[in-house]
């Protein structure tokens, strides 16, 4: 998998892709990272490449000519382009797993100060945001958008990891434990030190379906549950004097 990164702050790409799992991936060829700076695409002195905005009002606004001279120089014929931008449709872990199985080369465009010159939506397949709120720029959303999807690529962590980890399935994680045994009055629960393999899987499992419907119910696909995981979560449902 290759990104292409368009950014205004390369060093802010370079310092977050340098540690870590992302770094192990790039190092074993499992993922490129390209780095373009936007100021190296344009036509202007002083490698402008934002201005006022017309019909007045604060804040500057990239312009489209460094955008798409940007894009194109790194364009190939099955390239996604992504736009960082708060108005997208939101990331979760169905889009990052569809981007990492679909796609080998993914441009990712951050913006700055106002945004873009709306022209640039005519070189955009792909409008992301990382969630409602708005950021200084798009360089964060763009890391976000390249961890999720690397962590996911064959080869880069451990598939056992990753399947159990929150939203596969549509549950949220187990909780996890390690040393010591007893932290002030708080210890790891029993079956965990068991060793007995099928009930630390139940264990975990109703864990899992506890802390989805307690934390995120509007995750929960009744049609994919077992009739032990129904029974489970009306246990679960009437002790908190639910019907
Ligand atoms: N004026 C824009 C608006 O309200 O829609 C916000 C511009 S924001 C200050 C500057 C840049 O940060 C955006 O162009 C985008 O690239 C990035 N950005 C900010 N918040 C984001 C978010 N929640 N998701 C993805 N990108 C975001």
């Amino acid at each position: 998998m290759k990104f292409s990164i368009i950014t205004l702050f390369p060093s802010l790409i370079k310092e977050m892709i340098s540690e870590s799992i992302i770094k192990r991936a790039i190092d074993k060829n499992k993922v490129n990272i390209e780095i373009l700076n936007l100021r190296d695409f344009s036509n202007l002195n002083n490698n402008q490449v934002d201005d006022y905005q017309y019909g007045g009002g604060s804040g500057m606004v990239l312009m489209i000519e460094p955008l798409v001279n940007a894009i194109e120089s790194c364009k190939k014929e099955n390239s996604l382009v992504i736009l960082t931008s708060p108005q997208g449709k939101t990331l979760n872990q169905s889009i990052s797993t569809n981007l990492g199985k679909n796609y080998n080369h993914i441009i990712i465009v951050c913006g700055h100060y106002e945004g873009f010159d709306n022209r640039i939506m005519n070189y955009i397949d792909l409008e992301l945001s990382i969630g409602d709120y708005v950021l200084t720029g798009g360089e964060l959303p763009a890391l976000v958008i390249v961890d999720s999807v690397t962590r996911l690529l064959d080869g880069v962590i451990k598939k056992e990891s990753y399947l159990n980890d929150s939203f596969e399935n549509n549950l949220l994680d187990h909780p996890v434990y390690t040393k010591p045994v007893t932290f002030r009055d708080k210890s790891v629960p029993e079956v965990l030190l068991s060793g007995h393999h099928a009930n630390i899987e139940k264990y975990r499992h109703q864990e899992k379906l506890k802390s989805t419907y307690l934390k995120r119910p509007d995750l929960i696909n009744y049609e994919s549950l077992s009739i032990d995981d129904i029974k489970y979560l009306k246990e679960l449902k009437n002790s908190k004097g639910e019907n």
